[in-house]
């Protein structure tokens, strides 16, 4: 049996304020005058002087202020790393992601792009990528996917929703402030904390489970009691706990995989462009046959939080809809086969799988 070796994010502060320090951190990572900073921000920031007056420009750095309502696309990444190259002097010092796990995951993807030939769909997988990546920042302002720290950037391409998932895709460094998540939507917050939750549910239920996933996992899902269940925690301390479950919710899954709410997800993701967290949440609350005890924890944080799940959301679907988002979500077999083992075939048929579909 040989084991995998994983890389991992080298640098990370934390703190509340800790974005202050950014300058600081990048001044003795720039190349040379010609060699910018990218900032990849999300454009909820952009009437938001109190985050972004706090970034120092020098030279030809250059702020992109991007929407998130749609999940990353590959051809969105080839779009900006055109436009870097085109409008750079030289190949950047560096991107530095500000947002979800949206921003995330176009920082990670671009900086990848930078340095790899031909197109990222191309890239889509495991270990495909060739060259390092140039130096990535990820600073999260919301809480949950732990696209801060894993290894994989997800993107939607012409064929499959699928993560670029190699060495040269963790961030170089992360800074988490749990202050810049003061403003996120509740319901937001629901959504993306519980991707954090089931994250765990299904690491800590699969059958990749070992003792690294495991004491990361449990760490995490008890985080998340915490947070979404009792009333003990200041504002303060909830936002910086959450902060810290999606890093060691993202730690379980290295070393593990995700499970069946993911699965599906994807598929609904790719047909439907159902967001990530809102789109687990709409799955899990219909696997308790999988996952017992998790979706009963998970019902009562729904009902905590006055939380309205959409309904209906395949109901005017037709047989060729199904079977688009029923071939995504079973071609994700290392997630079939964390949640049902070996024999996962036999178990989850395109058959089953649609009547799953067919409850949402
Ligand atoms: P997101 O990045 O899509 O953002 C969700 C919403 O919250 C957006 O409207 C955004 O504008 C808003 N928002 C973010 N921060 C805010 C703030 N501080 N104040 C106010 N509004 C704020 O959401 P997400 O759930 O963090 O990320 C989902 C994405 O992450 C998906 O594309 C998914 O595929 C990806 N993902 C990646 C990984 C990974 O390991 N790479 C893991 C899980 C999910
Ligand atoms: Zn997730």
């Amino acid at each position: 049996m040989s084991y995998k070796n994983f890389p991992m994010v080298p640098r990370v502060i934390f703190g509340r304020g800790s974005f202050n320090q950014l300058n600081e951190i990048i001044a003795p990572k720039r190349l040379n005058i010609n060699a910018p900073f990218i900032y990849l921000i999300d454009d909820v920031f952009k009437n938001e002087p109190w985050l972004i007056s706090r970034i120092s420009l020098s030279y030809d750095d250059k702020i992109m202020y991007i929407s998130s309502k749609e999940e990353p696309k590959t051809s969105q990444v080839d779009d900006l790393v055109e436009d870097i190259i085109l409008n750079t002097k030289e190949r950047p010092s560096g991107i530095i992601g500000i947002g979800g796990g949206s921003m995330l995951d176009l920082a990670k993807a671009v900086s990848i792009m930078l340095t790899n030939k031909g197109k990222s769909h191309e890239y889509q997988g495991w270990d495909l990528v060739k060259n390092p990546a140039i130096y990535h920042i990820g600073i999260p302002t919301i809480s949950g996917t732990g696209a801060e720290v894993s290894r994989t950037t997800v993107l939607t391409g012409p064929e499959k929703k699928l993560g670029i998932n190699s060495d040269f895709t963790p961030f170089d460094q992360v800074i988490l402030d749990p202050e810049l998540t003061k403003d996120v939507p509740k319901s937001q917050w629901f959504y993306t904390g519980m991707d954090c939750f089931i994250h765990c549910v299904e690491s800590l239920n699969g059958t990749y489970l070992n003792a690294f996933s495991k004491s990361y996992g449990e760490m995490a899902f008890n985080m998340c009691k915490d947070i979404f269940l009792n009333d003990n925690l200041s504002t303060e301390e909830a936002q910086d706990n959450l902060m810290m479950a999606s890093w060691h919710g993202g730690m379980s899954i290295v070393y593990s995989q995700v499970g069946v709410a993911h699965a599906m997800s994807y598929g609904l993701s790719y047909l439907l462009g159902t967001k990530h967290g809102i789109g687990n949440c709409i799955v899990f609350n219909h696997l308790e046959a999988f996952y017992p005890e998790g979706v009963k924890l998970f019902k009562s944080m729904v009902a905590k939080h006055n939380i309205e799940l959409p309904k209906g959301i395949c109901a005017d679907l037709s047989d060729t809809d199904f079977d688009i988002m029923i071939a995504v979500a079973l071609g994700l077999e290392p997630l079939w086969e964390n949640a049902l083992g070996s024999n996962w075939k036999k178990i989850m048929t395109p058959k089953k799988l649609k009547l799953l579909y067919q409850k949402l």
